[in-house]
This record gives structure tokens, sequence and C-alpha cells, in this order.
């Protein structure tokens, strides 16, 4: 979502005539969007504006802004300690960042926009036609949560849920469709908690779908309590949608889930995950993990291990528990660093494991990839397969924007590398 909001500043930003350079020196106006879901984040600020001061040592000061997550949660701490800080805007105030650089042209104190406005932010947004060009784009539909998880800041950096209008994302995806996207991924903190008058994401999915030159829509990221039987079905009746579903578990273990209030239950989760495999066979997950949350044991560990040897996650994000102020796991006592880091070891071995071993299945299988952009100063072209993949082939012919068939001939932990099949030999699909 910080990479949407990115290209949402930037259309902004080219109203007042402010464009993207090319190197750090070059600019005259930063702006840093930040996240804050794990510790660390706010470090990065202060390191990147060390850089840029360092940069800009006995010249001109430039504008400097801080945008996103941690302005939302450390706008004040920051502005307080860093005076070289000029403005902190946090993610639902964004819309007012081209106004706030013509204040601080005519150098005004230091500011702070933090007020949870969504409705005002897509509201102005959507007088900006957005004007992202690549072939796979994405589309914010829905904002904030309300589920509380006991670990997470977003509840309260990004606000309550918000919906935007079925009319407003219909008129932004054939706005990107019309700029040469193919593949359009819909956003939200919890995109299945979509609701604007009764639609739900299901409907999204059905009317975007529609948009002729669009050949692919993919979703992140759901939450298991909100995965309802129209989204299941949206699976088995839209061929364009993707036949990956990235659905945060967090745990194996039923006690730690209750823990952490995620408000379902792993018997709940793998429901969800059967019937999806019953309606589109070739279905494939991966999901999000956190390790070593405060009261996880060892059983309750190897519970998270056997979910990931029993449902074989293509892909997984997985982090050890980060305590985040404000959150109300923060003052929960946690395990001990070293236990933490050798569980996230341990986990992350298998999980990769798993993931070579799906790769390695591949070789020899025929996988249908849209091809996103040239490889620089090579004849090779990157594109990914319906499962994310990433893949890359050489070809003499400007492949972007076209869905081929490859055949997979190597693969690594990251990448696979294929070569286009001729229309004669087209079986054996990877599945
Ligand atoms: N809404 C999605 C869900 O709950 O299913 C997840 C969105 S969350 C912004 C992205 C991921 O960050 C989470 O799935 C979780 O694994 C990770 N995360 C959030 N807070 C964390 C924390 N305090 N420590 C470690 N990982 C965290
Ligand atoms: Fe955070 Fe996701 Fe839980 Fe919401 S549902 S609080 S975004 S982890």
């Amino acid at each position: 979502m910080n990479e949407y909001d990115s290209n949402r500043i930037l259309d902004l930003t080219k109203k007042i005539n402010y464009t993207p350079t090319k190197t750090l020196s070059e600019a005259n106006c930063y702006i840093l969007n930040t996240c804050h879901i794990r510790e660390k984040a706010t470090d990065k600020v202060y390191h990147d504006i060390g850089r840029i001061k360092k940069e800009f040592r006995n010249k001109i000061k430039p504008i400097v802004i801080v945008t996103g997550c941690v302005a939302q949660a450390e706008g004040d701490i920051l502005l307080k300690k860093e005076k070289y800080i000029d403005a902190v805007i946090g993610p639902q105030s964004y819309h007012q960042i081209h106004d706030t650089i013509l204040k601080l042209e005519k150098k005004k104190p230091q500011l702070n926009f933090t007020e949870f406005d969504v409705i005002e932010k897509f509201d102005k947004l959507n007088s900006f036609k957005n004007s992202d060009n690549k072939i796979s784009s994405f589309l914010t539909i829905q904002e904030g949560c309300d589920k509380f998880c006991k670990f997470c800041v977003v509840p309260y950096t990004r606000g309550p849920e918000y919906s935007r209008s079925l009319k407003e994302i219909l008129l932004e995806a054939n706005q990107l469709v019309n700029n040469g996207a193919k593949e359009i991924t819909l956003l939200g903190q919890n995109v299945n908690a979509y609701n604007f008058e009764s639609k739900k994401l299901s409907d999204i999915i059905l009317e975007i779908s529609k948009i002729k030159n669009l050949k692919r829509i993919r979703y992140t990221t759901s939450h298991p309590s909100d995965f309802s039987k129209d989204l299941i079905d949206a699976h088995k009746n839209c061929e364009k949608l993707m036949p990956l579903v990235h659905l945060p578990v967090q745990s194996g273990s039923n006690k730690v889930l209750r823990a952490m209030n995620r408000k379902h239950t792993i018997e709940e989760y793998l429901k969800i995950v059967e019937k999806l495999i019953e309606f589109r066979p070739n279905i494939k997950f991966s999901s999000d993990f956190i390790i070593g949350y405060p009261t996880e044991t060892y059983e309750d560990f190897q519970q998270t291990l056997k979910l990931m040897e029993n449902l074989k996650f293509i892909n997984s994000y997985s982090f050890i528990f980060s305590a985040r102020p404000g959150t109300p796991a923060y003052n929960l006592k946690m395990i001990s660093e070293k236990e933490a880091k050798e569980r996230l070891i341990e986990f992350q071995t298998l999980a990769d494991k798993i993931k070579i071993n799906y790769r390695k299945e591949l070789i020899n299988k025929n996988t249908k990839v849209l091809f996103e952009n040239k490889v620089k100063n090579e004849s090779k072209y990157f594109g990914r397969d319906e499962y994310f993949n990433s893949v890359i082939v050489e070809s003499k012919n400007n492949l972007i924007g076209k869905i081929k068939d490859i055949k997979i001939l190597t693969v690594n932990q990251n990448t696979l590398f294929g070569e286009i099949v001729s229309n004669l030999n087209q079986t054996n699909y990877a599945a």
C-alpha cells in the first residue's frame, strides 16, 4: 500500500511541477514515505535524514517531509527531535502534500498533518488521475482496520476500516488499464472486509473483470475471518482472478491465535483452504507468520511448523514478534531473543525447503507469464506467472504487456528461468 500511496503522492506533486530526480543530490524536496509495522522504521527515518543532511552540508536546505505510518504514530516526537524535518503527514492526510510543499517554499514553521480524514483524502485523490503506467498496478479499495490484533499498529496508524465506492474504483481501474495496466492488485489492510453500500470484494472483482484489456486480478491482504462464500465463489467463476491467495495465519496454535486476538481458529482457516481447493483445484497459498509471540511455547511453535508442512505455502513472510508502542502486546513478557531467533531460523529453513521443492517441480512444466519489463542491458524479459513467481526469459521480440506460455528450464529461490513455448507444444501446465 505504501507503493500505491507513493505513486499517488507523485501524482499530487506533479501538479505543482515537482518531478522525481535520478540522484539524491539533485532534489530540492525529500518525501520519506514510511512503514511502522515493525521496529527500526523510526531509526531508518533518522538515518535517511542524516544522509540528506550530509549531502546538503554548506548548501541550501531542501524541504524534508515524512509521510506514512511513522509520521502518524510518532509525528510530534519526530518534529521535536529533528528540526531538519519540515512537515509530518499521516497516511490519511497526504492529499494535502502539494499545498504543504507550496507553504514550505514560503518558509512556514514545521507543519503536522495527522488527522484521519480518509473521506476527504479519497475525494481529493479522485480529482487527480492515477498516472501509474505499469503493466501490473495497485489500486487501493479499502483502508484501515477494526480487528485490533494485539500486536499490530495498523488500527492506530491507518485508522478505522473505510471502503471506497464502486464508482471511484471503476473509474481508477479504467484509468490504469487505459495507461497500459494488464493486471490490477486490489489493496486493503483487510481487503476482504471491503463493504460499500452492501457491495463486497467479490462484486468489485466481477465488475473490474469486465474491463476488456484487463487480463489479471489479484487482491491483498485478506483476513481469514472475512473470507466469505461469495469470495470463494469468485475464485470459481472469475477466470481473471489469479489462483494464488495470500492469507495470513500468523501461528499454527489456537492458543496463540487467541492470545493475539486473531478472531479465527486453525480449523476455520483450514476450512477456507479446503473450500477454495474444492472450487479451484489449482489454487495455491502464501501466508504471514509471527514467530515468538509472547506466551508461544515450543509446542505452540511446533504446531506452526506442522501447519507449514501440511499446507506447503509456496511463499511465506515470517518475522519475530516486534513489540510496537501503543499496542496491547507492547508490555507483554517477551520470550528470550535467542529462543525467538532459533525458532525463526527453524521455521525459515522449512519454508525455504518447501519453496525450493515446489519450484523444482515446475521444471519442464509450462506456465503463463505476463511480462512487465525488460532486464537492463540484456535481451531478457521479466514477468510473473499466475502464482506471482518471478520469471525471466530471453527474447529478441518485445514481450512487455504480453502473456506467453513459458516452459521452465531452471529455478532458484527467487526466480524461474524459461523459454517461450511454440504454439504447437502447449501441454503439461504447472498447477
Ligand atoms: N491484515 C492482515 C491480516 O491480519 O491478516 C495483515 C496485514 S499486516 C499490515 C502485515 C503483516 O505484518 C501481518 O500479517 C503480520 O504477520 C506482520 N506484523 C504486524 N505486526 C507485527 C508485529 N508487531 N511483529 C511482527 N510482525 C508483525
Ligand atoms: Fe493488523 Fe491485520 Fe490484525 Fe488488522 S487484521 S490489526 S491489519 S494484523
